[in-house]
């Protein structure tokens, strides 16, 4: 027998706000490693759709973590523009762009100088945590000038 969900709709609020949708930190812990970023679950997957669709927004001048994990991103932009890393290619970023973040691939999001970038990211429910570059990581990262520029710690 199935259940019907509690909420069968969720009405926008404001621009990329939603009714009883929580304004939540990006990441629990603290540092340099983020800045400025907010995230919202806007589906929070169950068994018969075992993923979660959120909206993160970067704001201006704002970055997410460097990071690496063994779950995929499916990746929207829907607010703005940015670049992003993922591996060792940059690519800039417009509204409508999709990107995809492979397994155990470095990846980070990056807002210009003026204005929020804000995307849609799909996960599966089940992930494993990500994790942030060692000291020997960065450092090979950092081999390519171009990424050596880009990314933020
Ligand atoms: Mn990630």
């Amino acid at each position: 027998m199935s259940s019907t969900p509690e909420r069968t709709h969720v009405r926008q609020t404001a621009p990329f706000r939603w009714e009883d949708v929580s304004l939540l930190a990006y990441k629990e812990d603290e540092g340099t490693h983020f800045k400025g970023v907010t995230r919202q679950v806007l589906f929070p997957g169950d068994s018969q759709l075992p993923v979660q669709w959120r909206y993160f927004e970067v704001a201006e001048g704002g970055h997410s973590t460097l990071e690496s994990h063994d779950h995929v991103h499916a990746v929207m932009i829907v607010r703005g523009e940015g670049a992003v890393l993922v591996g060792t290619r940059i690519h800039r970023l417009a509204t409508g762009d999709l990107v995809y973040v492979p397994a155990r691939t470095w990846h980070q999001f990056r807002a210009p100088a003026q204005g929020p970038l804000g995307f849609l990211c799909l996960v599966a429910l089940e992930r494993d945590k990500p994790r942030r570059p060692t000291a020997e990581e960065l450092a090979r990262l950092r081999e390519d000038p171009a990424v050596a520029s880009f990314i933020r710690v």
